[in-house]
């Protein structure tokens, strides 16, 4: 039973909603527990995960739903059981708002919080008790205490929303597949997580960075983002021109005809090529001549954990990583989407209350 308290919230009512028809309403939150928190929500990043949901791009989507997983604010109410935060705290809340966390965990005690089989994400998902899960298009929301995180005094509201999400989902893997001191790493699709992982791979000290887009449109953006370079799949021979030249690759590519054996063809042999972007539709083939020629990787990724969250916003605020954002009101949220709709973030919206 959810609780009959009512936030208020931009909702998705059908797969029609990712055109610019949220409506703003008021939902029932879950239940409160002791070991949850309510924000008051100042800003919440849009991800590319809130319009593969609005629109059931990846399955049918539990309408009505409110998106939106990279979300900021303060404490504005907290269960018994939360001693790590004092009311007025900022914190930030990311994709995932609860695992089970128990001892005899494998993944929550590994590290790996994102891929335990109870977890339950920000939005669109069900709590063991039924109750359902609702994101930050909204003005309050309700998590376990467990899965926000403080906010450095040094990152604004803005630069560390996007972070939440699209941020982590790109440390997570640069970080624990090696990005760092002689390795030479391309970032797939200069999107909210392409730039992210461009500014993530030089901050964790990788030699050279490369943005691989599919033209040369972004060329300016990358290098101010700090990478060697753009090298565009449009450009025939491409992959001739840069073959066994990569450690690594993270992919955020999001439509599934992306040309992933001209991907793997650039790696050195041993390399890994990890995909976090989620499209649609299958892949339509794969050859594992490449694979087996090459000893080559191909892994998935999922967010990150906590502690590599809080290890990010660290990094970031001491580092000085900013995000770049252009900021909306939170009321103007069905024109930001269709400009999301059109590939226009340069290279992330994050709407505001
Ligand atoms: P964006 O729309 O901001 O960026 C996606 C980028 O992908 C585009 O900018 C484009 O870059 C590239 N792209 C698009 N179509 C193609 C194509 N056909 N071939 C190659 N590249 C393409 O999205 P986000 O960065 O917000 O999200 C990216 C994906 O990651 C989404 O599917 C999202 O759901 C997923 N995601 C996954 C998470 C995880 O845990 N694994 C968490 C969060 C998001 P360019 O113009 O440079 O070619
Ligand atoms: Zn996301």
């Amino acid at each position: 039973m959810p609780s009959t308290d009512e936030f208020t919230g931009w909702l998705g009512y059908d797969a029609q909603s990712v055109n610019g028809n949220l409506k703003k309403g008021t939902f029932n939150p879950k239940i409160f527990t002791d070991d949850d928190i309510d924000i008051e929500i100042s800003h919440c990043g849009m991800c590319a995960s809130d319009l593969h949901t609005l629109r059931s791009g990846w399955g049918a989507t539990p309408y009505p739903v409110v998106v939106g997983h990279e979300i900021i604010g303060k404490v504005i109410k907290k269960g018994a059981n939360v001693t790590q935060f004092e009311l007025g705290d900022r914190v930030g809340v990311g994709a995932q708002c609860y695992s089970c966390l128990e001892a005899d965990c494998h993944e929550c005690t590994s590290d790996n919080e994102a891929y335990c089989p109870e977890a339950v994400f920000t939005y669109a998902m069900t709590y063991a008790n039924g109750d359902m899960s609702y994101g930050g298009y909204a003005k309050t929301g309700r998590y376990p205490a467990s899965f926000a995180f403080k906010i450095p005094e040094a990152l604004t509201s803005e630069v560390a929303a996007p972070m939440m999400c699209g941020g982590i989902t790109v440390y997570s893997p640069l970080k624990r597949n090696g990005a760092g001191p002689g390795k030479t790493v391309g970032i797939v699709g200069i999107g909210g997580l392409g730039h992210f992982g461009i500014l993530f791979a030089k901050a964790l000290g990788a030699e050279k960075v490369y943005g691989i887009s599919r033209n040369t449109s972004k060329e300016a953006d990358v290098k101010a983002l700090g990478a060697e370079g753009i090298i565009a799949t449009s450009e025939p021979g491409w992959a001739s021109k840069w073959n066994r030249k990569f450690d690594l690759i993270v992919s955020t590519a999001n439509n599934s005809d992306m040309p992933l054996h001209d991907y793997l063809a650039v790696l050195k042999t041993g390399g890994r090529f990890v995909q976090v972007g989620l499209p649609e539709s299958p892949i339509p083939s794969l050859q594992f001549r490449p694979l087996i020629n090459r000893n080559l990787h191909i892994v998935g990724s999922l967010l990150g954990s906590r502690s590599e969250i809080a290890e990010m916003l660290e990094l970031s605020a001491t580092q000085g990583v900013k995000s770049w954002i252009k900021t909306y009101p939170m009321e103007d949220v069905n024109e930001v989407l269709l400009l999301m709709e059109a590939n226009k973030a340069r290279y992330r919206f994050v709407l505001a209350n």
